[in-house]
């Protein structure tokens, strides 16, 4: 099934010509009412006018996630703060977090193609979605509720966390899909088993994951251990939220992106130049009917190719592969995101705290965990309190991780001088997961 038949199959000239016009439409919104792309697109010599084929896509310049931050909050939206009804962010107050708005017209766009997300995994109206991604701030919670809305299943808005009630819901609401990331099924499966639910003859048919890389051997693990159908959803904020591309149930290879609503391509992250179809690179987002923060050439850093043979479920979309990395140092904790530079700038926030730490993320059973090893300043050795002043830091550590960034950590203080000095801030990072 297709939830929009006419866009979604669009012949490829009649999407390209399609994606065009709202191409120059949008070129045209943002360098007449966002300072910075007018900036921008001056800087690199190049008019609204000059776009007139879709290949001359090329010409313009990239938005990146620092120019978000050159522009927190609201710098980039195109339209007045009374059209917007909606604001959503990623963590991080210290680091400055991406800000994004949505007018009423941007909402419904999102809940649509939310709805066609559901669809491409099989869903109707008579599905029950049990919702445990986070509501808040992150997009993940209402984005996929409304699209559930939208399509006219019965969503339970979960949220996160909270594992024995989710698994009881599981058993007494019998929703017949589950949306979380992947990790947090693999637990949900785990904790039901220890709890001695038989979490393979519950009412689930699909799961519905995404927010973190994860691979082929995952799915199979979670297909086995929950009895459903898993797939991948894939999306950001800055674009829009989850939705921006989904697997169809029928081949399951892939993601289809929306390219009515979307223009993606791949480059090379190094050098900046398109890829060919099938290459792998960084994707590269351009939005062409959002309303309150259009983008233009957004470098998500996501890694990953794009699949141009036709699908067949009949959607004409181009489908982009697994993101397999990133091209920067972002960590994603629990499906939260992070940067090295945003957890030091909580811990230089911190008496007695010196900016010499090591980050170790590694898997307990299915679930990421952090431990930050930093080093605190000799006078608190001396200190005949030292073992309480310890115990003070360690604790404003982690409550400032969780309140700051949403993530939670463990701590290991340890004495001056022991930690390895690094250039950057890549290499404090050790990452022991294998997915
Ligand atoms: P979300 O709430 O979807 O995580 P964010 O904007 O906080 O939205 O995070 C977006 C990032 O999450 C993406 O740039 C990507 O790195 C990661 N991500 C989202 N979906 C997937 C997926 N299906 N596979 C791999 N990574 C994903
Ligand atoms: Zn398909």
């Amino acid at each position: 099934m297709i939830y929009n038949e006419e866009f979604e199959t669009l012949p490829r000239e009649v999407l390209e010509a399609l994606q065009m016009k709202r191409l120059q439409q949008v070129v045209q919104k943002v360098y007449h009412t966002v300072g910075f792309y007018k900036k921008s697109f001056d800087e690199a010599g190049v008019k609204p006018d000059d776009i007139r084929t879709l290949a001359d896509i090329e010409r313009l310049p990239f938005t990146t996630k620092q120019d978000l931050r050159d522009n927190y909050p609201f710098g980039l939206f195109a339209v007045p703060m009374s059209s917007v009804v909606r604001l959503h962010a990623s963590s991080g107050m210290t680091g400055r977090s991406t800000v994004v708005g949505y007018t009423k017209r941007d909402i419904d766009t999102w809940s649509e193609l939310m709805a066609r997300c559901f669809v491409a995994a099989g869903l109707t109206k008579n599905d029950i979605i049990q919702n445990a991604y986070g509501y808040g701030l992150f997009t993940g919670g209402l984005g996929i509720h409304y699209g559930a809305e939208r399509l006219g299943a019965s969503v339970i808005p979960m949220s996160g966390g909270n594992t024995k009630r989710q698994i009881m819901l599981l058993q007494d609401f019998g929703p017949t899909a589950i949306c979380c990331t992947p990790s947090y099924a693999l637990h949900l499966a785990e904790q039901g088993q220890a709890m001695g639910v038989d979490m393979g003859s519950l009412k689930l048919r699909v799961g519905i994951f995404g927010a973190e890389p994860w691979t082929e051997k995952m799915r199979q693990v979670i297909e086995d251990a929950l009895n459903v159908t898993a797939l991948n959803i894939y999306g950001l904020s800055e674009v829009m939220g989850p939705g921006v591309s989904m697997e169809c149930v029928e081949e399951r290879r892939g993601m289809h992106v929306f390219e009515d609503h979307f223009i993606v391509e791949v480059i090379d992250p190094q050098t900046g130049k398109v890829l060919p179809k099938g290459e792998q690179g960084e994707l590269v987002f351009t939005t062409i009917t959002k309303e309150a923060f259009p983008l233009i050439r957004y470098r998500s850093r996501d890694i990953s190719s794009l699949i141009a043979e036709p699908c067949r479920c009949g959607r004409s979309h181009i489908r982009m592969d697994r993101v397999t990395g990133r091209s920067d140092d972002m960590l994603i904790i629990r499906g939260v995101n992070v940067f090295p530079s945003q957890i030091e700038a909580v811990l230089v926030g911190i008496e007695d705290v010196e900016p010499h730490y090591r980050l170790i993320v590694d898997r307990e059973g299915p679930l990421d965990t952090l431990e930050v090893q930093v080093e605190v300043s000799g006078s608190v050795f001396s200190d005949s309190g030292a073992v309480k002043v310890l115990q003070n830091i360690e604790r404003r550590i982690v409550r400032d991780m969780r309140d700051y960034l949403g993530i939670s950590v463990r701590v290991k203080l340890v004495e001056p001088k022991t930690l390895g000095r690094f250039e950057d801030k890549a290499s404090r990072v050790l990452d022991k997961r294998q997915r």
